[in-house]
């Protein structure tokens, strides 16, 4: 089953909605202060002005009422308009309302290779209701729906989804391609020497595709806070590192899958603890033969470890790499991620690198260029790994 690409359509003259991932961070004055994800979208919207579609662009920004911040206003997407013009250099315009008349007059008043960028989706509570008299609002004189934004496609939102449903055509874009086609290939058709690195805060997050990988993958290298859960669950001692009690026998159960298997499941056998996550705290290195401190947590892989997992990835013809080694975004645990990823770069093999968080430490360690595909959908990545289906794609026309 393969979905429709714009490639495989004729945009010309025809009103495009592009909803893409522009969920990007704001500083307190408005400022868009990382635009990777807007650059990201460029090659998806420059097709579309070239070969002369009408494009009405749409995101959402922040995630309102979320169990983070629960009295976050939403942000609106002036400053992403602002941002992608420059990137474009070329005029984008800026709607303050997403959908009604004064929408549809701008929709109407679009040229050729002309954008018009939509307020905050999740500014109205039809998107995440995937509510369907929003969704029909939406595709008002839209020829082609184009989705352009993996980490959004979990959700059964009406921007995703349900405007489906009132296009003629559901496309991907050429990101949302490129990573469709590169997570089929390690899905259904993996080379032999498949090898996963799996970190991160939550094993409660990982334990699905850890359970469906260890069917397929050669190696897995467990690393970041999900590795001590293991190591506790097989008995050694991990001092105040998090642990999900509840994921123990689950732990054992892949342990012991691996080895029937002959998967190499590698967790880390150094660490690099503190008394707790901050920049300024006093670290300790764990050697191999030592225990980590009652005290103390563990939040890098250690020097070993990471002489290991290079070793490991040597011969990987693919690397799949989802989730942080360590506390990345404190330079002090920001090692076992930023080492690997410089073996995983300058490796000849495929590599697919999934999670925003991820992404941000690919782009810190400067080798985001070396990767075959780095993508933000974290959470999407997993579940397609996993084999279950995203709305956002299931939605989409076939080929
Ligand atoms: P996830 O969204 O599950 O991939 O988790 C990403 C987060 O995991 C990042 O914010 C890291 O700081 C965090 N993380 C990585 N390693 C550890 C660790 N050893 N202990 C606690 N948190 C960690």
């Amino acid at each position: 089953m393969k979905k429709k690409s714009i490639e495989d359509i004729d945009v010309k003259g025809k009103r495009a909605f592009a909803r893409v991932d522009f969920n990007v961070p704001l500083n307190d004055a408005g400022e868009v202060t990382d635009d990777t994800r807007i650059r990201a979208s460029l090659p998806t919207l420059q097709y579309l002005v070239k070969n002369g579609a009408k494009i009405v662009c749409a995101s959402h920004l922040g995630t309102p009422g979320g169990d983070k911040k629960p009295d976050l206003t939403l942000p609106p997407l002036q400053p992403v308009a602002q941002r992608l013009s420059q990137l474009l250099h070329q005029e984008v315009t800026f709607s303050e309302e997403i959908v009604g008349e004064e929408v549809e007059i701008l929709k109407s008043q679009l040229k050729e290779g002309d954008i018009l960028l939509l307020q905050n989706l999740r500014s109205h509570p039809g998107e995440t209701s995937n509510d369907p008299d929003f969704a029909r609002e939406l595709a008002k004189n839209i020829d082609i729906y184009v989705n352009d934004a993996l980490d959004d496609s979990i959700y059964s939102h009406a921007s995703i989804q349900a405007i489906t449903e009132f296009v003629p055509v559901s496309v991907t874009g050429l990101l949302l391609k490129k990573e469709i086609d590169y997570l089929t290939m390690a899905l259904e058709n993996p080379p032999k020497n498949y090898t996963v690195i799996l970190g991160g805060a939550r094993i409660s997050d990982k334990i699905h595709i850890i359970t469906h990988l260890v069917h397929r993958a050669k190696k897995i290298l467990i690393g970041g806070g999900i590795a001590y859960t293991f190591l506790k669950a097989k008995g050694v001692a991990v001092g105040s590192s998090k642990v999900e009690e509840d994921y123990f026998q689950l732990c054992r159960d892949i342990l012991q899958k691996a080895e029937e298997k002959n998967v190499k499941l590698l967790l880390p056998i150094d660490h690099i603890a503190a008394l707790s996550i901050e920049p300024e705290v006093t670290i300790r290195m764990i050697k191999k033969s030592d225990q980590i401190p009652e005290e103390m947590m563990g939040l890098d892989i250690g020097f070993e470890t990471i002489r290991l997992f290079a070793q490991e990835i040597k011969d990987a013809e693919l690397i799949v790499w989802n989730g942080p080694l360590g506390v990345f975004e404190i330079e002090t645990f920001s090692a076992g991620t930023v080492e690997i990823a410089k073996e995983v770069a300058a490796s000849s093999a495929t590599s697919i690198i999934g999670g925003g968080d991820l992404a941000a430490a690919i782009h810190k360690a400067g080798v985001s260029h070396q990767v075959s595909l780095l993508s933000f959908g974290g959470i999407a990545m997993r579940q397609f790994l996993s084999g279950q289906k995203l709305p956002g794609i299931e939605s989409l026309s076939e080929e």
